[in-house]
C-alpha cells in the first residue's frame, strides 16, 4: 500500500465550530499571543492562560467531527494513512482515525512543569493548584510559541515516505510545522485544500471549504 499523509490545520475544524487563529473572526483577534500562548505568559498570569484553554476545552466538548474529518478515514482502505495535525483538538481521533501525530499537543491533556509527564485532564478544567504527584503545577499539554515541537522529527519521517501529501486548512504561518511540505521529497502529488490558499506554486490547489472538497477528493483517490 502507498503511504498517504494528510497535514491539517485549524481550517479543517472550522466547520465543526472551532475558531481558527488567523481568519477574520479568528482567536487572535480576541486574544494576544503573548498573553495566552507562551510559557512566559503562563508564569506571569497562570489563571488567565488556564482559563483560555479551559474555555477552548469546553467548546471542544460541544462540537463533533465534520464530514471532512470523517471521510479522510476511507483512505485507510487503499493507503497507509497518517494524519499530521497542528490542531490541539481531538476531532480526527473522534472521527475514527487511528494514526494521528499531534505537532502542537492536545487540549485534553496536561503536563507537569517539573518533569513534563503527561496526564489526561479529568473533568475538563485545569486550575492553579492542580498538581502532579511530585507537586508540580500542571499546564496544558500544548506547544506554546517559542517551545520545541517534540513530534517534528517523527512527522518529517512520515512525510518523507509519503507518495501523496494532502494539506488541509492551514495558513502555513506557524514554524517549524509549516516546513513539513519541504520534506515531501517522494510525493507524486502534493494537494492543498483551503478557503484562502497561501501557496500555489508546484502543487495542486483546491480553493474552498474542506467539507465540500474532501469527500470528492477522497472518492477520486480511491477510484
Ligand atoms: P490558521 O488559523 O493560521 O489558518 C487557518 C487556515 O484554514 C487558513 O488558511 C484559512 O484560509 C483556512 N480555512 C478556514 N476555514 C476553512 C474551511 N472551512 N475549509 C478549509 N480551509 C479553511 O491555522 P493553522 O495554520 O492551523 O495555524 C495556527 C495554529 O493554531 C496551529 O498551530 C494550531 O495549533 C492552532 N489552532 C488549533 C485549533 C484547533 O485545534 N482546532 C484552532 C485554532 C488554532
Amino acid at each position: 500500500m502507498k503511504n498517504i499523509v494528510v497535514f491539517t490545520g485549524a481550517g479543517i475544524s472550522a466547520e465543526s465550530g472551532l475558531s481558527t487563529f488567523r481568519d477574520s473572526n479568528g482567536l487572535w483577534k480576541k486574544y494576544k499571543i503573548e498573553d495566552v500562548a507562551t510559557f512566559g505568559a503562563f508564569i506571569k498570569n497562570p489563571r488567565l492562560v488556564l482559563n483560555f484553554y479551559n474555555l477552548r476545552r469546553k467548546q471542544l466538548l460541544k462540537v463533533e467531527p465534520n464530514i471532512a474529518h470523517i471521510s479522510l478515514n476511507e483512505l485507510q482502505y487503499k493507503f497507509n494513512l497518517t494524519i499530521v495535525t497542528q490542531n490541539i483538538d481531538d476531532l480526527h481521533e473522534r472521527s475514527g482515525t487511528k494514526n494521528v501525530i499531534h505537532l502542537h499537543g492536545k487540549l485534553t491533556e496536561s503536563k507537569s512543569i517539573i518533569d513534563n509527564k503527561i496526564y489526561d485532564i479529568v473533568g475538563g478544567e485545569l486550575n492553579v493548584g492542580d498538581y502532579c504527584k511530585k507537586g508540580g503545577q500542571l499546564r496544558p499539554n500544548v506547544v506554546w510559541f517559542g517551545e520545541a515541537v517534540p513530534n517534528m522529527d517523527l512527522a518529517i519521517e512520515v512525510v518523507r515516505k509519503a507518495s501523496i501529501l494532502i494539506i488541509i486548512g492551514t495558513s502555513l504561518q506557524v514554524y517549524p510545522a509549516a516546513t513539513i511540505i519541504d520534506y515531501a521529497i517522494n510525493a507524486e502529488r502534493i494537494i492543498l485544500v483551503d478557503t484562502n490558499p497561501s501557496i500555489y506554486k508546484g502543487i495542486e490547489v483546491f480553493k474552498g471549504k474542506a467539507t465540500e472538497i474532501i469527500p470528492d477528493l477522497v472518492r477520486g483517490l480511491l477510484s
